[in-house]
């Protein structure tokens, strides 16, 4: 079994999340009293936060290689951010170890695919929905067809993620707004919907939508322990 190398506290929220689906996911593949070999190094999210509305993309870069570093100096045989939106640095965190890195578009953009899904909707941070790290993946390797909501939907997705999610608080009204937009997406044609971000699938579940949903958090932590196993 090789150890899980995870870069946390983006938001912790969600890390537990990681740390929880890999643990019972290798107690189900291997039964027992099995669970997963893990490192995690776990930052600070309000340095992090601060960076991301600053755009001060470098800086924050420096301290996710300083992450992935140590966890390959501590013996981690590969590398999951738990975290779409921080994938903006993927190519910089990779480059800094040499180990692997195992990304959460793809290890999604496989799932999508292998479902016969073409056109997806994409939920996530601002950042994640506006900037191409993300979406230009999904295009360019993948070919799909990727769906964001507009303006002022954008607005609430991104709002409920910093002032909700990430502090733990899940609220029904917010559910409602998530579900509307998707709704909106599904009307646009969206055969499928990406939780692009890690704490969405703590507000919403697949009975919220009538298309599939692939919630990243989910998907990141299992194709991490595939990827142990191997
Ligand atoms: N966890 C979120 C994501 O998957 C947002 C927090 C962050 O900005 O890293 O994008």
């Amino acid at each position: 079994m090789k150890t899980i190398g995870l870069i946390g506290g983006m938001s912790w929220e969600s890390s537990i999340e990681y740390y929880r689906i890999i643990n019972e996911t290798t107690k189900e593949k291997l039964g027992g009293l099995h669970s997963a070999k893990s490192l995690m190094v776990t930052v600070d999210f309000a340095e992090i936060e601060k960076l991301q509305h600053e755009g001060k993309w470098d800086d924050a870069a420096q301290i996710l290689v300083k992450c992935a570093q140590d966890l390959e100096r501590s013996g981690a045989d590969f590398i999951v951010l738990c975290t779409n939106t921080m994938h903006k640095l993927a190519d910089q965190i990779s480059a800094s170890v040499n180990i692997p890195f195992l990304h959460i578009a793809d290890a999604t953009a496989e799932k999508i695919v292998s479902a016969g899904i073409r056109k997806i909707g994409l939920l996530g941070t601002r950042f994640t929905m506006e900037h191409d790290f993300y979406k230009g993946r999904l295009i360019e390797n993948f070919g799909l067809e990727v769906l964001t909501p507009l303006e002022p939907d954008r607005a609430i997705i991104h709002r409920v993620i910093y002032e909700e999610l990430v502090q733990g608080k899940i609220l029904e009204n917010s559910r409602a707004e998530y579900r509307r937009i998707m709704e909106r997406l599904i009307t646009e044609g969206a055969q499928g919907i990406i939780l692009g971000c890690t704490e969405i699938e703590l507000l919403v579940g697949q009975e919220d939508s009538s298309v599939p949903l692939f919630p990243t958090t989910s998907i990141h932590a299992i194709s991490a322990v595939e990827y142990a196993l191997k």
